[in-house]
């Protein structure tokens, strides 16, 4: 008698957690048969094909090592849309969110009041917050930075893929320094590494399998925030806005960092386990 390869039996033998092989199972029954997600529960019966189990039994046994379910499906879901990630770009975290959240707001303040937005996103990774930004607010103008070029192709495809190549600009290099210039903004956000380089997460979970560059700036933590803030001065419109993403016990340090720099109404947003993760303030109006 063969083997029972349907469906339901998978799941029932997996060492995964329910959830997660459902994803990835949902994830090859999209690739291999076209067929939607509930195809797991109406067709729990179906037997794979050759290929298709050759892709379940890789992608189990990458996972059961650890692998992130985002890399190993391609794709991650971010605000309010869906972005392909591959282990060149961090993957978008929901705390991230918080950064679109502010910059949107102050995007819808500033259109009343004059007309176009000048949004930059520092690091931009997979093109997460420029793109989620881009998407929400069609008249933003958006630029967005990395120093990785791996990084901004993974950007760049996902702009593409979203139909909104024409709605940002991509820029390779350090920081500001991408910008080869002083254009002023008046919303900047950046998620920058700032985990410290003795950091024990940085050698558990997804964090593994993670671009190092992405995770920690090899320092105490802090030193790509201070670079971003320090810079944030002299590329800001009177009146502008910085937010940056910070580690749970960075608020304190990041507030200081501002207020040295003259930034004013210091605020921050929490996350969903109440940790202030964004800090953000304005430059002066004059
Ligand atoms: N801006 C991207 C994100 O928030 C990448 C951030 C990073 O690589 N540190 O997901």
């Amino acid at each position: 008698m063969g083997q029972d390869l349907s469906l339901r039996s998978l799941l029932s033998a997996t060492l995964l957690p329910s959830n997660e092989a459902r994803i990835l199972l949902a994830h090859l029954l999209d690739k291999h048969y076209q067929l939607p997600r509930s195809a797991l529960l109406a067709h729990d019966d179906m037997e794979l094909n050759e290929q298709a189990l050759e892709d379940w039994r890789a992608l189990e046994s990458k996972r059961l090592q650890g692998e992130p379910i985002a890399y190993l499906i391609g794709k991650r879901g971010f605000y309010s849309i869906e972005l392909q990630v591959a282990p060149g770009v961090l993957i978008p975290r929901p705390e991230t969110e918080l950064l679109v959240d502010i910059g949107l707001r102050e995007i819808q303040r500033i259109t009343k009041e004059t007309e176009a937005a000048q949004v930059l996103d520092l690091g931009t990774g997979s093109g997460a917050i420029a793109l989620a930004i881009a998407h929400e607010a069609p008249s933003a103008i958006v630029t967005a930075t990395d120093q990785s070029s791996e990084a901004l192709e993974i950007a760049k495809s996902n702009a593409k893929h979203l139909g909104l190549e024409s709605r940002v600009q991509f820029m390779q290099g350090n920081w500001y320094e991408a910008l080869g210039g002083n254009a002023l903004f008046d919303v900047i956000l950046s998620n920058p590494p700032y985990i410290a380089h003795q950091d024990p997460h940085l050698t558990q979970g997804d964090l593994r399998f993670e671009p190092i560059s992405a995770l920690t700036d090899h320092g105490n933590g802090l030193t790509c925030l201070e670079t971003i803030i320090q810079g944030a001065v002299n590329h800001l419109k009177p009146m502008g806005l910085i937010a940056v993403e910070h580690g749970f016990d960075q608020s304190q340090q990041v507030s200081r960092l501002m207020s040295n720099e003259g930034l004013l109404n210091i605020n921050h947003a929490v996350d969903l386990s109440g940790h202030i993760r964004v800090t953000f303030a304005r430059k002066a109006s004059s």
